[in-house]
């Protein structure tokens, strides 16, 4: 598909979602007060997310059959934003389980393996983690090592998985690993339990930012996985990562957008601040120019964001459409977290001031899901086809 075939043009959320936009924002003042200790502890946010479960937070992307609330991509990325705007750890968390774990779940698995994992996964009681990267396999994720190796009614899992969001948290596991030496058609899809012989925590990441939120090593040494825990079939493996990452990479952008809001937030209260003696603001131009341009960028980069999860949401292909998003809110989430240190001076830059803290979350977002360079390919490649 071509941009300009894509049609999407209605601007206005439905008074459901600004209902659940209001919901979220209240349980993100209410509950995500501590984002600067989690950063500063290290400390992953527990009862943050044990609350969003409750709230029904953890199941945007499931099916009312299996206890979700159905409400889907869009749904999830005006939440992700209301979150992320104060906390990322939390955001994070609750993004790998939506985005990328409960929609691949529903997407590609049986009706039994969906009645066997959503009823814990959709309250929070467990959280789930998608293991793709490898030592050697982050932007080129088909050159993946981990195998599985089919012995009667089970498979096999060795290797080790690197960078594993929520990975010391999590009980519920998608492993991709290799099935045959073939690059792409090699690469199988697996639900791994956490509790398993074999499976364990390895290294945790010491981390620029995000860091309130284990990045882990996933090591799985002889692991026996019953042959009912193959997602979809054999040698699917490498598709059903692609696609999930499609709508990862919505939760992602949404995430840098709530970052770009909270620093644009800062920018406009900190202009707000200096008036003159008739109560005009006394900001210099240049300063007020880019508040306006990075207000602008915002409202741009929300709507390419909304446009990529409407057409998720209607079953629509949208590869190009989400690199697009993901990769313009997270260069503006940079942008406008480096203007905010900038304008604050030495307050901006020390820990006692969100801004550094967003400045470093921000980084991560232009790594993470597919480096900003990848996603360029992928919107040229898509639009090139
Ligand atoms: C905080 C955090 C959490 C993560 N969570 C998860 C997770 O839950 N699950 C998971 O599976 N992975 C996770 N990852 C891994 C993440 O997806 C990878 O870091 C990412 O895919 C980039 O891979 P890499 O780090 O190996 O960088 P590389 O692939 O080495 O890329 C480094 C840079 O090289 C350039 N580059 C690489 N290849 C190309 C190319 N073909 N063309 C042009 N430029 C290129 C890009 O500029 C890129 O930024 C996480 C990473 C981080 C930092």
């Amino acid at each position: 598909m071509t941009t300009s075939e894509v049609q999407v043009a209605d601007f206005q959320l439905s008074p459901k979602l600004l209902e659940f936009q209001q919901k979220v924002r209240n349980y993100a003042k209410d509950h995500l007060g501590g984002a600067a200790v989690y950063d500063a502890e290290t400390e992953f946010p527990r009862e943050a997310v044990e609350v969003a479960g409750k709230l029904g937070l953890l199941r945007t992307t499931v099916d009312e059959e299996y206890g979700g609330s159905a409400m889907g991509n869009l749904a999830s990325c005006v939440m992700l934003e209301e979150i992320n705007a104060v906390c990322v750890s939390t955001g994070v968390t609750i993004s790998v389980h939506n985005s990328l774990v409960n929609s691949l779940l529903g997407k590609w698995c049986s009706h039994e393996q969906k009645a066997r994992w959503f009823p814990k996964l959709v309250t929070g009681e467990w959280l789930g983690a998608y293991c793709l990267s490898e030592a050697f396999s982050g932007s080129d994720a088909a050159a993946l090592r981990c195998t599985a190796e089919k012995q009667g009614d089970h498979y096999i899992l060795n290797g080790a998985k690197l960078w594993i969001t929520t990975g010391s948290e999590a009980q519920l596991f998608v492993i991709f690993a290799r099935t045959s030496e073939d690059r792409v058609k090699g690469i199988s899809a697996f639900v791994v339990e956490g509790s398993w012989d074999g499976v364990s925590v390895g290294k945790k990441e010491r981390k620029l930012g995000l860091r309130g939120s284990p990045t882990t090593e996933i090591v799985l040494d002889n692991v026996k996985v019953p042959a009912d825990c193959l997602l979809d079939t054999e040698g699917n493996g490498f598709t059903i990562a692609l696609d999930t990452l499609d709508g990862g990479r919505l939760g992602i952008a949404s995430q840098a957008l709530g970052i770009a809001r909270a620093a644009i937030d800062m920018i406009g209260e900190h202009i707000a601040s200096q008036q003159d003696k008739r109560g005009r603001p006394s900001a210099s131009q240049p300063i007020q120019w880019e508040f306006a341009d990075l207000a602008s960028d915002l409202d741009a980069y929300r709507f390419l964001t909304w446009r990529a999860a409407t057409l998720r949401d209607r079953g629509i292909r949208c590869s190009t459409e989400a690199a697009m998003a993901k990769s313009c809110a997270s260069r503006l989430a940079n942008r406008a977290a480096r203007s905010a240190v900038s304008l604050l001076g030495l307050a901006g830059a020390t820990g006692t001031n969100p801004a550094e803290r967003l400045l470093r979350d921000a980084r991560i977002t232009e790594i993470y899901e597919g480096a900003t360079d990848i996603q360029r390919l992928v919107i040229a490649r898509g639009l090139l086809a």
